[in-house]
């Protein structure tokens, strides 16, 4: 982390659980146990139908409700897709794009990510942007190159002014739900490098204050230690990110300098 120049952003990532009445307990709870420390943002993004008691019961706590897709056209024939409006209209605040797991089962690529990142610029929304490589393609060294093809395609035609907006999420598929990490030194080699792509598109002041996520397998036992590196500036966090304890622990760990 580097809160000099930048946030540090504690985001969960709850997929395909909990109802909105699990929702609620859940938010209640993280509510009332949240460290006076406001050294990091916290973001829950929650499936769809979560979204309006998220957003009503942590109306006035510093967390913020964030979404997990989107499509990337304003209003449609487009059964069962939600729009950048609908979310904003909800008070979402941020938007994950480019889940490994929306690009694997459901077949999204590159230039859909970078629509779907448009449409929620548009729409006043973060969008949290996932990039990562897959065991294969770490075996075969092309980790960086692909991660730079996946940064440069997602934010074509993303203005500089828009980049205060961006949120980029390093997430290694092979850790992803695997209990794997990556090692603090691998996860810190991936976002440095991600930072050196940003520098090029954008110079070094845009590079300098994007915030620059890890996420795989994050938990309570490893956080402080992936988070001591210079270049990640906070995690995307799936399981553990389903019990408000292990949640608080992470976000203590942010706490720490
Ligand atoms: C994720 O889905 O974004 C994620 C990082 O999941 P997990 O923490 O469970 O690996």
């Amino acid at each position: 982390m580097n809160r000099k120049y930048r946030k540090t952003i504690i985001a969960g990532n709850w997929k395909m659980h909990k109802t909105p009445s699990e929702a609620k307990v859940f938010a209640e709870q993280l509510k009332s146990s949240l460290p006076r420390a406001k050294r990091c943002s916290i973001v829950l993004c929650v499936p769809y139908v979560d979204i309006p008691v998220a957003v009503k019961l942590l109306k006035d706590s510093r967390i913020a409700v964030g979404a997990q897709n989107l499509h990337w056209e304003e209003a449609g024939p487009f059964t069962g897709e939600i729009s950048a409006a609908m979310l904003a209209d909800l008070d979402v605040k941020y938007v994950i794009i480019g889940h490994s797991e929306r690009r694997n089962l459901f077949f999204e690529s590159d230039l859909t990510v970078n629509k779907k990142v448009h449409a929620a610029l548009k729409a006043g929304l973060h969008p949290i942007i996932c990039v990562g490589e897959d065991q294969d393609q770490r075996e075969l060294g092309v980790t960086l190159e692909l991660i730079a093809y996946q940064i440069k395609t997602a934010l074509a035609g993303v203005s500089p002014e828009d980049m205060r907006h961006i949120v980029i999420a390093y997430e290694p598929i092979w850790a992803i739900g695997t209990g794997n990490t990556a090692t603090p030194e691998q996860a810190g080699q991936v976002c440095s490098a991600i930072r050196g792509v940003l520098r090029k598109l954008y110079g070094a002041r845009i590079a300098r204050s994007t915030t620059i996520q890890y996420g795989g397998s994050m938990n309570e036992k490893n956080a402080a230690d992936l988070l001591a590196q210079e270049d990640v500036d906070g995690g995307l966090i799936g399981s553990a990110s389903l019990n408000p304890e292990t949640f608080l622990q992470i976000i203590q760990a942010a706490n720490q300098d």
